[in-house]
């Protein structure tokens, strides 16, 4: 139940230095430290996290994860990481927390840059479809935490999701879809496909990915 979620009241009140012990000072203001920026959204078992460690060294990334037996492997496997290569993956960390509740506790309007969500769960069922981790009102949020630029990245091997997940993203006045001209550059992608585990079984079940990429467009009435 949702009384053993651990969470801020506010982003204020959030303590990042347990997460970042090197990244973050102590007792400071968090206006005055780094802040997360990247989230990865259903982490999983963290292969995303681990990738993008040693390309962004200077960014904070975050994995959520709903699943506490999972969300403590990634923890304990960000641990035994950073023992093996000092001062390496002080960037990355895991919390458990339901993404689809407490966003806005954690993360300040337009204080993220980059949004994942790689092989998000399906839920088949039309009746299940609301539990879909897209979906209209938590675009409403996921554009509140996006900085103006910033991008989710969706990936999939499910057919009728990756419509689902286009379409939502395509109606939606702040995000706009990005093509391969504008993608062809950002290292990123080709991560996309299989730096996570999910991603790997897919791989070796020979299924299909369908990637779509969207960028968080300025609030026409806000400036
Ligand atoms: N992204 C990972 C990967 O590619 O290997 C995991 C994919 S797995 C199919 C989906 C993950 O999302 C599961 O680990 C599940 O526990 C997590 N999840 C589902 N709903 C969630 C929520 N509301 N908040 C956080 N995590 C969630």
């Amino acid at each position: 139940a949702d009384h053993c979620f651990d969470y801020p009241q506010t982003p204020d009140e959030m303590d990042w230095f347990k997460h970042y012990p090197e990244m973050i000072k102590q007792n400071n203001d968090n206006n005055e430290n780094v802040q997360v920026e990247f989230l990865d959204i259903g982490c999983g078992y963290g292969g995303l996290l681990i990738t993008l460690s040693p390309m962004f060294p200077n960014t904070l990334i975050l994995g959520m994860e709903i699943r506490v037996k999972v969300s403590d492997y990634v923890m304990d496997r960000i641990a035994a990481l950073r023992s093996q290569h000092p001062s390496q993956y002080q960037n990355i960390a895991c919390i458990r927390s339901n993404a689809m509740k407490y966003l806005p506790n954690f993360f300040k309007k337009g204080q993220l840059k980059k949004l994942f969500f790689l092989y998000p769960d399906p839920h088949f069922k039309k009746a299940k479809h609301k539990w879909r981790i897209i979906n209209e009102c938590l675009l409403a949020e996921y554009a509140y935490v996006l900085a103006d630029g910033g991008i989710i990245y969706t990936i999939t091997d499910v057919k009728d999701l990756h419509e689902w997940m286009a379409d939502h993203l395509s109606k939606h006045p702040l995000f706009e879809r990005m093509g391969e001209e504008e993608l062809k550059d950002d290292p990123i992608i080709e991560k996309l496909y299989s730096s996570t585990e999910e991603g790997q079984k897919v791989t070796r079940n020979n299924g299909d990915k369908f990637l779509a990429v969207f960028k968080k467009i300025s609030d026409p009435y806000f400036n």
